[in-house]
């Protein structure tokens, strides 16, 4: 496939001409061709109006049909795999193995979206027959399901160039909901995104699907973005970025005359408590499995623990020591673009100066040609140092992390109840530690959307009951999620039928399940068609 660095607008390519853009390789700082030229506001307008067109069709499709066009998405992105994945490398400087996994991912969650919309969890009908004998009033007859919203603005995320980008997670929800989508690509990746979106455009083709169900346009977050995002004919949008990119969206979508949902997954810094049975139990182990938490991928995950918890314990020192000496010896990494890396470099330099915070070791690194190379770091204080400086909650997305010492569990859990809403919270402990734990785990459950029990938050399974969400700041709304078939209820509603006739329903809602779909009758799960 040619990339030309234009737009996409459902079968056609934007050309509109303006100031080139360069792809840059964070490694070497090498400009990889060609030249990408970003879209315009008239072209924002020409991709809503498309997607809104497109959107009476394709809400119309039954749940199989949706699978079928997913699968074709799937089959497709498997069959470019090698280039996909060689341009990535050459965007982001992640490793091939890394790349070609993440791919693997984003066909697996393009397929058991498919199967989701196919079974009818996506429909969530349910049926409640009428009671015309009740007393004192008849009960009517009530029927709902869950409709597609409209076209939905998705904001590619740095950290994963497929498995969270053009054909990532927030697209395939909202295609497996029945939504139009309109891509804004991050510049970390563009000719990735081309790649991506290019087979999309020949799963669209392949389908028979209407064209505008889907659009990528290049261009800068405050100006195309922003321009997407209050577009009247928009009707939700998915992000995965910072703390401000978000809140910005949130902000323009709640100013708009008619106020639409920004599902934002934001920073979180995924605080890990160590028991001190567990520390006593396996200190070293638990250090080596930390570390390689807080490096893997040079630190660039959503759910990299940032914030670790230690409770006073006869082996918590050489929990420390072992962490400070394989942090030490841990080689610096390229990161996904400069910009990420000298934030990273300004985050570590707040860290170095806050008082009471001790630099226990970071690695030095040369920014390198691409000056996107940094180095783990690790910092240590107290807990009462923590909780009078609300700023050492602040994320420093890379591989940094702050150990809080503890001298007891109330200390512990007064921190638990300081924290902001994350993703994830981790708890190590032995079954002693978690008995006596109890408070700390409800704090713990009101404040993050996942709790991990002696493992690590990074690796997020893709399966039906994953929830990666939490409230905010780690997400604009915490009764969502952006991994797993739940993350396509953020792109539906319900509507309720009552008392209409059998053949004026939509299938999913007809007494004789013609869809065959998953139902909830009578407040029973059931597949087959409802009893007459
Ligand atoms: P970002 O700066 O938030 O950018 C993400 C996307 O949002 C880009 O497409 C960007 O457009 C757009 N955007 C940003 N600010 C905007 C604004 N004010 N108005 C409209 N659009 C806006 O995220 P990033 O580039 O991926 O990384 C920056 C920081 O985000 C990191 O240092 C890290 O702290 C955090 N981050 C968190 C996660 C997570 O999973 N929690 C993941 C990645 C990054 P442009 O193309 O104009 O930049």
């Amino acid at each position: 496939m040619k990339l030309e660095g234009l737009s996409i607008l459902g079968q056609t390519r934007v050309t509109t001409a303006g100031k080139p853009n360069a792809a840059i390789n964070p490694a070497t700082g090498a400009v990889i061709g060609p030249d990408f030229f970003w879209a315009t506001t008239a072209d924002v307008d020409a991709a809503a109006q498309f997607a809104a067109k497109a959107f009476v069709e394709f809400s119309r499709w039954p749940g199989r049909r949706r699978e079928g066009f997913l699968k074709r998405i799937a089959e497709l992105l498997e069959a470019d795999a090698a280039a996909i994945v060689e341009r990535a490398n050459q965007e982001t400087g992640l490793p091939v193995a890394r790349l070609q996994g993440e791919l693997a991912r984003t066909y697996v969650q393009m397929r058991q979206y498919g199967e989701a919309a196919a079974s009818g969890l996506c429909a969530g009908a349910r049926i409640d027959h009428a009671d015309p004998n009740r007393k004192p009033q008849p009960k009517p007859d009530l029927r709902s399901m869950m409709v597609p919203l409209g076209p939905v603005v998705v904001f590619s995320a740095s950290n994963f160039p497929l498995a969270y980008s053009v054909a990532g997670g927030d697209t395939a929800s909202a295609l497996a909901a029945g939504c139009p989508v309109i891509v804004k690509p991050h510049q970390g990746h563009l000719g990735t995104s081309e790649l991506v979106a290019l087979v999309v455009q020949q799963a669209v083709r392949d389908c028979g699907a209407p064209e505008g169900i889907f659009s990528m346009l290049y261009g800068a977050g405050r100006e195309v973005g922003i321009a997407l995002v209050k577009h009247p004919l928009v009707k939700a949008v998915g992000f995965t970025g910072s703390r401000a990119g978000g809140r910005a969206l949130m902000d323009a979508a709640a100013a708009r005359p008619e106020p639409i949902p920004v599902y934002a997954e934001m920073g979180s810094i995924n605080p890990v408590f160590m028991l001190s049975g567990a520390l006593n139990h396996k200190a070293e182990e638990l250090a080596a499995g930390l570390h390689g938490s807080v490096t893997l991928g040079v630190g660039q995950f959503c759910t990299n623990p940032g914030l670790i918890f230690v409770e006073r314990a006869a082996a918590a020192k050489s929990f420390l020591q072992k962490l400070e000496n394989l942090t030490a010896s841990t080689p610096p990494g390229t990161m996904l673009t400069a910009d990420l890396c000298s934030a990273y470099r300004a985050g570590v330099e707040k860290f170095s100066k806050a008082t009471g915070v001790h630099r226990a070791v970071t690695v030095d690194a040369e920014a390198g040609e691409g000056k996107a190379q940094a180095g783990a770091a690790l910092f240590v204080t107290d807990a009462v140092t923590f909780l009078g400086n609300h700023s050492l909650m602040d994320e420093v997305f890379g591989p940094s992390t702050l150990v809080v010492e503890c001298s007891s569990r109330e200390q512990m859990l007064a921190a638990a109840k300081k924290l902001e809403g994350q993703l994830t919270a981790t708890i190590h402990g032995t079954p002693e530690d978690f008995a006596a734990s109890r408070e700390l785990i409800e704090t713990l459950a009101n404040k993050a959307g996942r709790l991990v029990c002696n493992a690590f938050p990074t690796g997020v399974e893709v399966c039906h009951a994953m929830t990666h969400g939490g409230p905010y700041p780690a997400t604009s709304d915490g009764r969502s999620t952006s991994v797993g078939t739940r993350a396509i209820e953020r792109f539906v509603r319900p509507v309720c039928f009552q008392n209409f006739p059998d053949a004026a329903l939509p299938d999913e809602l007809k007494e004789s399940n013609p869809l065959g779909i998953w139902r909830l009758v009578d407040g029973k799960l059931a597949r087959a068609a409802t009893p007459s």
